[in-house]
């Protein structure tokens, strides 16, 4: 067995429904395909949760109905008979906007209401394959892969969810349909794994379910050495080592999902990122191989929005000593991410994502250190490195930490607006 993962650029309108079952009507053994919400949904359903949770009902309807009217356009481009599913769907998450009093708080609201994206996805696709004759199975994945009650971030439950998993293809159906990104908690509440999660969901499976592989069909040709939005000289890589892949990923690189890597390399499964525009040309392969071999070019990932948060105790005490476990604690209680750490003896700098808990972080820190903080700053991972790639990434910006290996440099830098 093996597994696909589509994104939403990849069903984003009837066209590229149409080639994704092309592209699964090749495929001659079983098959999981995990698919996300189509085009920009997830966007917009964040967009009526937000709506939803200021009561405003009118801006509630007229998203929502925005979001219908893509899918049916999908489902008429299709030529889609059998719409009961997405009906079903459909007015499931019209049930559950249409009760007055939101989930106790943001986070569960969000993952009741967002998770309808992959919903309403999965059932187009599922039943536009066995319209194309093909016998598909559509599975729930809020009932299939349990996870903890963590809301936004859930934590899978690997040993429960494959038994569920296992139970499901044991019907041996030819495509089983998966909603990437989604699961629920024991008690039946839906929770999502992170945004861009359905590349995590796609390798939990392939991990549970023993396939021998996952391929990652996305809009470019593969993994490319650096973003080209960025960085103009960027080109393809055939063939990149689990532990490259897993902290190109950490730093940043929008390729994948950053959790997606462990389950793979742990059960050795070999991850394809392949073009679904050009389905024959081979793309990347992230795999088990010479794992101290630098990449054979460097690669750059460029993480922005960072802020330098250096924290020392008030008593100026030894800070490694006695305050690590405490400011890691406080900062996992906020969820912020935490990029890149550095210390001295009495203080501890941290790079993190800003995000909107930052001012309660700040606060609560407070209380026992004194804080500082630089925002707007960007963090820039090189791998396999060369010098003239160091300096010309430094060359007018002021440096605040740069860190060096033998095999990468991350350099946390001032944001220069382009000339
Ligand atoms: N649909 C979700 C998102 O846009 C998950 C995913 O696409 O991987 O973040
Ligand atoms: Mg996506």
């Amino acid at each position: 067995m093996k597994v696909y993962k589509f994104g939403g650029a990849s069903v984003c309108n009837a066209a590229g429904v149409r080639n994704v079952m092309d592209i699964v009507s090749k495929e001659q053994e079983p098959l999981v395909v995990v698919v996300s919400a189509m085009g920009k949904t997830t966007n917009a359903m964040e967009e009526v949760l937000h709506h939803y949770l200021e009561g405003n009902d009118a801006a509630v309807s007229t998203r929502l109905e925005q979001i219908r009217q893509m899918h049916v356009q999908i489902m008429d481009g299709l030529s889609l008979s059998d719409r009961t599913r997405f009906d079903d769907v459909f007015a499931m998450l019209v049930s559950v906007l249409g009760r007055r009093t939101p989930a106790d708080s943001y986070e569960r609201s969000y993952d009741e209401i967002v998770s309808h994206g992959e919903l309403l996805s999965t059932a187009i696709v599922a039943s536009y394959a066995r319209q194309c004759g093909i016998d598909a199975e559509w599975i729930d994945m809020r009932r299939m892969l349990v996870t903890d009650g963590r809301h936004r971030e859930a934590s899978v439950d690997f040993d429960a969810s494959t038994l569920n998993l296992r139970r499901a293809v044991g019907c041996g159906a030819r495509l089983f349909v998966m909603q990437g990104f989604i699961g629920g908690t024991p008690s039946g509440h839906p929770t999502t794994l992170g945004r861009e999660g359905s590349d995590y969901t796609a390798a939990a499976v392939a991990s549970m379910l023993d396939c021998h592989s996952v391929t990652i069909w996305k809009d470019v040709d593969g993994i490319l050495s650096a973003d080209p939005r960025i960085f103009p000289s960027a080109t393809l890589i055939d063939r990149l080592s689990y532990i490259d892949a897993v902290e190109l990923a950490y730093s940043g690189a929008q390729i994948i999902h950053p959790k997606t890597i462990k389950p793979l390399h742990n059960k050795n499964i070999p991850l394809y990122v392949r073009p679904f525009a050009a389905p024959d040309r081979p793309g990347s392969c992230i795999c088990n191989f010479d794992d101290y071999t630098p990449p054979a070019m460097p690669v750059l990932i460029l993480k922005r929005n960072q802020i330098l948060i250096s924290i020392e105790p008030k008593d100026f005490s030894f800070v490694l000593e006695e305050s690590l476990a405490s400011v890691f604690a406080t900062l996992n209680s906020y969820r912020q991410k935490v990029n890149m750490v550095q210390n001295s003896a009495v203080r501890i700098s941290v790079s993190v994502d800003a995000s909107r808990y930052f001012a309660d972080l700040v606060a609560d820190l407070q209380r026992d250190f004194s804080v500082r903080y630089n925002d707007n700053l960007e963090l820039l991972t090189i791998r396999g490195y060369t010098p003239e790639v160091v300096e010309r990434e430094s060359a007018g910006h002021t440096i605040y930490i740069r860190q060096q290996t033998r095999r990468s440099i991350r350099l946390l830098r001032d944001t220069v607006p382009v000339a």
